[in-house]
């Protein structure tokens, strides 16, 4: 057997444990009852520690060193598989088997804490564990290394490549503009209140539309599903299984509309990777910015336009007959409205980035030690007053409000902002193609997915984010695309 087909044999194995996970993890969240759920945390503690061992392993190592001997130099995507084989290797072999397991153990307290800290309002009870977490995650980074600082290696994790000065430089492009857009969108919305004609919208409705509006987008239903969960996400379960959630609110379609259209772009990657390199880097996601830059793409630049209601709005009102009563002006300004509000997860998309801004300065700061977890909450109210004009009533309204921090994922949050930036570049680069232009226009979308698949799906991790945007676009990353996009469409 060559070098490369057997490390080929020992991420089978691996994949096949994973996706065993990720399958129970899915109907954990979907279907499990209630009284299953400890037996259902000892399997996926026990795989997903089964599958650590394999991809950690000395045999995987040596299997690993002697593929990269092996490899045709000239071949660029299997090199770049390989490269990021060795990246992954590295990062998760430099952490000792020890730390992992207290990481786990923390978080896993620190979950619990916070969802009772979240419910009382009290931060007290959550800061002695976002403390412990926080020196943890500067052990990690001291383990995994870094350029400038331990912060670096924290985005590292979620976006490889990206290190604290390149996403603050984007964002310091993004920060300013963004403010003004934000303001005169909440004020156009102020002048215009209009509302969506009232409900019910009812839910066998709303899945017949949803599910016509994805297979419009390309989402391939015999290689995935829609099921119901309370909080909406995507996930792979195999090479051709990839699952998508929604919730429903009966007085308002567009909720569950827009999430399936965000979800399902997260569920069109995953479709577009390469299945027979399932389990490899080549036929794996890059980084969430790239993930999230998916779903926003058909969320917000497919799903919120002009074009797409053209077409869309007749065949919605034959599903809900009340929307006879609103026109398309109307009904764009319904999905355009904005407001300053202080949950993240309900923010729209003129105001969203202003959050994601907040917590990328309030991490970095912690990280960095000029802001300790005792003024956080001051620090915070005090930014987002700044931000956004207004103050959190509690704690459960500001620092408390999002889940990331309480499983240690300091680093994650620039991500959903590198999404909206490098989304805005991918949709604008697609556009210049005629086909795709011309599809667009006609609510046909084959062609952008075509564009897409192309550009950013088949490539899997083989190169760096920051190179996929540069290949598909021509351009830097920059904030400069999506602040045209919001300017075009909340200013105008
Ligand atoms: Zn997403």
């Amino acid at each position: 057997m060559s070098a490369i087909e057997n490390l080929k044999k020992l991420t089978t194995e691996a994949a096949i444990v994973s996706s065993s996970a990720s399958t129970l993890g899915w109907d954990q969240e979907t279907y499990l009852p209630e009284g299953a759920h400890a037996w259902r945390a000892r399997q996926l503690a026990w795989l997903s520690g089964r599958c650590h061992e394999l991809s950690t392993s000395k045999e995987f190592g040596g299997a690993l060193k002697s593929a990269l001997d092996e490899v045709d130099s000239s071949d660029e995507r299997s090199v770049g598989n390989l490269r990021e084989m060795q990246r992954r290797f590295d990062r998760a072999t430099k952490l000792p088997a020890s730390l992992v397991e207290r990481d786990s153990e923390l978080s896993s307290h620190a979950k619990h804490a916070w969802s009772e800290a979240r419910k009382k309002s009290d931060f007290s009870i959550f800061a002695p564990h976002l403390e412990a977490l926080l020196e943890l995650s500067r052990e990690k980074a001291e383990l995994w290394g870094y350029e400038n600082e331990s912060y670096d290696a924290l985005i590292e994790t979620y976006e490889r490549g990206a290190t604290t000065a390149s996403v603050s430089k984007v964002f310091d492009e993004l920060g300013p503009e963004l403010r003004t857009i934000a303001a005169a969108a909440v004020e156009r919305t102020k002048a215009n209140p209009v509302k969506l004609p009232s409900g019910p919208y009812p839910v066998e409705q709303q899945t017949a539309f949803n599910e016509k509006v994805a297979r419009s987008f390309g989402f391939d239903f015999n290689r995935g599903r829609i099921d119901t969960t309370a909080h909406p996400f995507c996930t792979t379960l195999g090479p051709s299984d990839i699952r998508l959630t929604t919730r429903y609110d009966e007085s308002d379609f567009t909720s569950s509309l827009l999430g399936v259209m965000h979800e399902a772009g997260h569920g069109l990657y995953e479709q577009g990777l390469r299945q027979e390199d399932f389990g490899l880097p080549a036929g794996d996601s890059v980084s969430l910015g790239i993930h999230e830059s998916q779903s926003r793409l058909w969320e917000n630049h497919v799903g919120r336009s002009r074009q797409f209601w053209e077409h869309w709005l007749p065949v919605a009102t034959d599903h809900f007959p009340q929307l006879k009563e609103i026109d398309i002006d109307d009904f764009l300004a319904v999905i355009h409205r904005a407001e300053f509000s202080f949950i993240r997860v309900e923010a729209d998309e003129a105001t969203y980035d202003l959050h994601i801004l907040l917590r990328f300065n309030l991490e970095h700061r912690l990280m960095r030690g000029d802001l300790t977890v005792s003024d956080l909450p001051s620090a915070w109210n005090e930014a987002f007053e700044q931000s956004f004009g207004m103050t959190p009533p509690d704690d459960a309204h500001g620092c408390l409000q999002d889940i990331h921090w309480s499983m240690g994922g300091l680093g994650y949050f620039p991500t959903y902002t590198l999404g909206n930036l490098s989304g805005a570049q991918f949709f604008n680069a697609a556009m210049e193609d005629d086909a795709v232009r011309s599809g667009f226009a006609k609510a046909e979308y084959g062609p952008l997915l075509n564009w897409l698949g192309r550009n950013v799906h088949d490539l899997g991790a083989t190169l760096d984010p920051s190179d996929i945007v540069r290949r598909a676009t021509g351009n830097e990353p920059s904030a400069g695309a999506h602040l045209e996009h919001l300017r075009l469409r909340y200013t105008k």
